[in-house]
């Protein structure tokens, strides 16, 4: 007799029957209850630098939402995640649309091995859930992958500040097929800040690029 496990295509069929469960906390009824998303508060950003904000701090419940979305597979907090960045970008310092008026979003780069594990770069869904929530509010919006890194980066988990400065050098590029025009201000998204060497780095190659980087939003920072 041969085994029987449950399909890929079974998994998904369980989980639309299957209320969902917050990350957060466990109780069930939606993937990020409302008690778990107040760790996240748009209305007092904390300041990581000049032009790095985040919503809250890597630690708790956010930290365990964040490690669900980006590590556990949990892509049904996407929106949820992406409506939270939402309410904070407007109330980024310095921040602000283009001449036009249209808000520019870039997420922070994925490597493509971690992306395929993840079915998808992870940062870029979060961006286009947050895109779509400013959109509901009103805001023309966009989403901008004008990042990208190349082969033979590694996964900066447990890489001190000197390390993963040596990780992306030279790895990190713009991508100019997902850029918007030069002189264009964006907005950089991320997860979470550790030692802030991604986002310097991403800052500097988004501003070689002739792009206007005005903030950086994080959900958490450590
Ligand atoms: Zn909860």
């Amino acid at each position: 007799m041969t085994g029987w496990g449950l399909s890929t295509i079974g998994r998904a069929a369980l989980d639309l029957l299957l209320p969902a469960a917050c990350a957060g906390c466990g109780e069930l009824g939606s993937p990020c209850c409302p008690a778990c998303a107040a760790a996240f508060d748009g209305a007092r950003l904390f300041a990581r630098g000049e032009r790095v904000h985040a919503l809250a701090r890597y630690d708790g419940v956010a930290r365990r939402l964040v490690l669900a979305y980006k590590e556990q597979g949990r892509r049904d907090l996407a929106a949820p995640l992406g409506q939270l960045l939402a309410t904070a970008v407007p109330l980024l310092p310095r921040a602000g649309p283009d001449s036009t008026g249209t808000w520019w979003l870039v997420p922070v780069p994925s490597r493509r091995i971690a992306a395929r594990a993840r079915g998808g770069s992870h940062l870029e869904r979060l961006a286009r859930h947050c895109a779509a929530q400013l959109a509901a509010d009103g805001h023309a919006v966009a989403v901008a992958p004008a990042l990208e890194l190349g082969a033979g980066a590694r996964d900066a988990v447990g890489l001190a500040r000197a390390e993963r400065v040596a990780n992306l050098a030279g790895r990190l590029r713009l991508r100019p097929a997902g850029a918007p025009p030069p002189g264009t201000p964006v907005v950089l998204l991320d997860d979470v800040v550790t030692t802030g060497a991604t986002v310097d780095a991403c800052l500097r190659t988004l501003t070689a690029g002739g792009l206007e980087v005005t903030a950086a939003l994080a959900l958490t920072a450590v």
